[in-house]
C-alpha cells in the first residue's frame, strides 16, 4: 500500500501515519521529521534548511525529492509506505509521480485529511505543549499562520490534482482520533 496523507498543519497526518504504523507495518515518510532531524544533527542540509523551516516557508524541492527518492528504496517500505507532509506543491506532485514511474511502483489512494481551519491554532497550541523535549520552533502563531498560507497556495491546489487522477478520497479530520483512523483503514480496505 502506497498512500499519501494530505492536509494542512495540525490536520493530524503525523498521528494518522504512526497509527498506520502501528497497526498496519507500513513505513512512515515524514520529510518534516526527517529534516527536523537534520536540522537536530546539524548536518550541511539542517543548516541549510533550518531558518527556511523556522519560518514556516517550503524548503527547496530537490531536497525533499531527493530525501523520499532515496528514502522509498530501503527495506522497511516493502510492505507499504505512507507519504506524510510530501508531496507539498506541484513540482513535487509531478517530481514523485515520475519517481515513482522509474521505480515502477503505482500509487494506490491520497487520503485528505479535512479540518476547520479556525480550530488548527488551538491544536497546534496542545501539541506545543505536549511535545516531548520542548515545542517545534514553528509550533507559534506566526509562523503557522505562514504555513496556512503556503499550504493554500501551494499544497491545497494538489487536492485537483490527486483528484484527477482519479485517486483522491477525504476524511473528516475533525472527528476524534481513532474515527479518523478507523475511516482511513476503511479507505485503504477498498482500494
Ligand atoms: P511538517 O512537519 O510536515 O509540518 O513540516 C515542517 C516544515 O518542514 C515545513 O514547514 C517546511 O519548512 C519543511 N517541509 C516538510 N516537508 C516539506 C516538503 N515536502 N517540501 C518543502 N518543505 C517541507
Amino acid at each position: 500500500m502506497k498512500l499519501i496523507l494530505l492536509g494542512p498543519p495540525g490536520a493530524g497526518k503525523g498521528t494518522q501515519a504512526q497509527k498506520l504504523v502501528e497497526e498496519m507495518g507500513y513505513a512512515q515518510l515524514s520529510t518534516g521529521d526527517m529534516l527536523r532531524a537534520a536540522v537536530a544533527a546539524g548536518s550541511e542540509m539542517g543548516l541549510k534548511v533550518k531558518d527556511i523551516m523556522d519560518r514556516g516557508d517550503l524548503v527547496p524541492d530537490e531536497v525533499v525529492v531527493g530525501i523520499i527518492s532515496e528514502r522509498v528504496d530501503a527495506a522497511d517500505c516493502a510492505k507499504g509506505f505512507i507519504l506524510d507532509g510530501f508531496p507539498r506543491n506541484s513540482a513535487q506532485a509531478e517530481a514523485l509521480d515520475k519517481m515513482l514511474d522509474e521505480k515502477r511502483l503505482k500509487l494506490d489512494v491520497v487520503v485528505s485529511i479535512e479540518v476547520v481551519e479556525a480550530d488548527l491554532f488551538a491544536r497546534i497550541e496542545q501539541r506545543a505543549k505536549e511535545t516531548v523535549g520542548g515545542p517545534r520552533a514553528d509550533d507559534n502563531v506566526e509562523a503557522l499562520k505562514n504555513r496556512l498560507q503556503v499550504y493554500h497556495e501551494q499544497t491545497a491546489p494538489l487536492i485537483k490534482y490527486y483528484g484527477d487522477q482519479g485517486v483522491l478520497k477525504t476524511v473528516d479530520g475533525m472527528a476524534d482520533i481513532d474515527t479518523v483512523s478507523s475511516d482511513i483503514k476503511k479507505i485503504l480496505s477498498e482500494v
